[in-house]
């Protein structure tokens, strides 16, 4: 396939009188590790979940590999190989780290869910070398309550991979998360998006790990794309400054949180 993986043309969306997306444009490239910025209420969400089928696009256009998704289900944009990172949520925090994956490996070969019992040994293999991939193969027989808040993203993003997206949308991945760990998991993303030559959008509130990790960061405010380029054009970009900081302040500190700046974390 010629040209960019994902192309985004003058995509909006409104709530009420709100327009959360105001006609934004933008591509992702295969291999491309992509951050959506912007202040609280930017229009992030909406666009993420206007991307997997969650929300209805009011106008514009998504094409994956040439293909428009505006207008499918999210289950058939999901087939079609954009994935995104669930949260391994009660129910499943009982089952161990392999099973959490041999769900996920289940789930994309569409057998039913009634079937898992009997599905115990499903691709046990599969589901190792995926944990393998994200260093968690030595816990794989742990119960997922047991493990360390960073460990259960890792497991989280294996369960993503076991549909092998062609492009992985990660909302906030590093939320919660302590400056090591959020290093950890997005040098561990990094690795999986070369490897596999997956493309990742992914919104972040700290700054350092936007500007170590991404390859390329678009820009957000009001709905509204006001900036793109590579981190170090937007570290220095004037609008981008403005609308985090007011006038006066910049991205220099590279230990900055925007969270805190913007006030949008408690
Ligand atoms: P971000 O993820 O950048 O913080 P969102 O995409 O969540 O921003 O929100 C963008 C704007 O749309 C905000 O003004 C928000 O209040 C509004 N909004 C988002 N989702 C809804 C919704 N389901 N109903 C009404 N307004 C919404
Ligand atoms: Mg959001």
């Amino acid at each position: 396939m010629s040209g960019p993986l994902l192309q985004v043309s003058q995509l909006g969306k409104s709530f009420g009188g709100v327009k959360a997306v105001d006609g934004i444009s933008f591509d992702l490239a295969a291999g491309e590790l992509l951050a959506l910025i912007g202040p609280n209420g930017a229009g992030k969400s909406t666009t993420f979940n206007m991307v997997n089928g969650q929300l209805p696009a009011d106008r514009g256009s998504i094409l994956l590999g040439g293909q428009e998704l505006v207008g499918r289900q999210p289950r058939a944009i999901w087939r079609l190989g954009v994935g995104r990172t669930f949260q391994i949520t009660e129910t499943f925090s009982s089952l161990t780290v392999v099973e959490n994956v041999q769900m996920a490996l289940l789930s994309h070969d569409r057998q039913l869910f009634s079937m898992w019992r009997r599905a115990a040994d499903h691709r046990r293999d599969d589901a190792l070398s995926l944990l393998m991939q994200v260093d968690m193969a030595a816990q794989a027989d742990r119960p997922c309550s047991e493990l360390a808040y960073g460990d259960v993203k890792r497991v989280e993003l294996a369960m993503a991979m076991a549909n092998q997206p062609r492009l992985l949308l990660m909302d906030e991945p590093t939320a919660g998360m302590g400056p090591q760990e959020r290093h950890a998991l997005m040098a561990l993303t990094r690795r999986l998006v070369a490897e596999r030559g997956m493309a990742v959008l992914f919104t972040e509130h700290s700054m350092d790990v936007v500007f170590a990790y991404a390859d390329r960061v678009i820009v957000l405010a009001r709905g509204r794309l006001i900036a793109q380029g590579r981190p170090q054009e937007i570290r220095g970009n004037r609008e981008v400054q403005e609308v985090y900081f007011g006038s006066g302040k910049t991205f220099e500190a590279g230990t900055l949180n925007v969270a805190a700046v913007a006030g949008d974390r408690p």
